[in-house]
């Protein structure tokens, strides 16, 4: 994976986040304000803007998308998903190529941003159960001798499995546990948006 596969990746999340921008809004309008679709689509607009137009390795490619969501997305989700980017982009350090091993080491350290900024456990209604899942499998994958485009794979397809299994979870972070019980019966909006972020990387890696 190179420079070129992360910025490809990034413009790749744009489109859908913008065409699925009203239904990730829906759902946060069913257990939160209404603005999710809308925060991501502006942040990763940003993101596409910030990619650097020189040759530099992959990670500072995801360091510069993770800095211009952090700066233009309004809500929580924009300095989760920033840090889980810019996190991701310093683990890749200064390689030129990423292998599998490489960008698993930078989903996990996109995975602990997030839980440490956000200090959610699994299973609190978050976009950590999706992501967390999404890692998971894609240790698996790895494992089992897997390379990097099957990795993903498995890791978007945990993601969207994940996603759906916050249907009957009580929110216990973020603004939808103010609902408290009323919350149980919807997507998490932000699990959503973990999986299409992931199909999308999918997408562009291919195979
Ligand atoms: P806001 O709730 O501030 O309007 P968004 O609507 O953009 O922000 O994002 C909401 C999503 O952010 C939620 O669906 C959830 O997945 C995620 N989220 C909120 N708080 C946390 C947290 N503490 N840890 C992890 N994810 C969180
Ligand atoms: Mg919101
Ligand atoms: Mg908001």
């Amino acid at each position: 994976m190179t420079n070129v596969d992360l910025a490809g990746w990034i413009r790749h999340a744009a489109e859908l986040v913008s065409a699925d921008a009203d239904r990730l809004t829906r759902l946060d309008a069913a257990i939160g304000d209404g603005d999710h679709g809308h925060n991501l689509d502006r942040g990763f607009r940003a993101a596409v803007d910030a990619l650097p137009t020189d040759d530099v390795p992959p990670g500072k490619v995801l360091v510069a998308a993770g800095r211009a969501i952090v700066s233009k997305t309004g809500g929580a989700s924009g300095p989760l998903y920033g840090t889980a980017l810019r996190r991701a982009g310093k683990a890749l350090g200064d390689a030129e190529d990423v292998d599998a091993a490489g960008f698993g080491a930078a989903l996990h350290a996109a995975l602990d941003g997030v839980r440490d900024l956000g200090k959610a456990e699994d299973g609190d209604k978050t976009m950590v159960d999706a992501l967390a899942p999404a890692v998971a499998a894609y240790d698996t994958a790895l494992a089992d001798g897997a390379d990097l485009a099957a990795c993903v794979r498995a890791a978007a397809d945990a993601a969207a499995v994940g996603a759906e299994a916050t249907i009957p979870m009580q929110a216990r972070k973020g603004r939808a546990s103010y609902l408290g019980p009323r919350s149980v019966g919807h997507m998490d909006p932000g699990a959503s948006s973990t999986a299409l972020l992931l199909r999308a990387l999918s997408d562009t890696t291919g195979s």
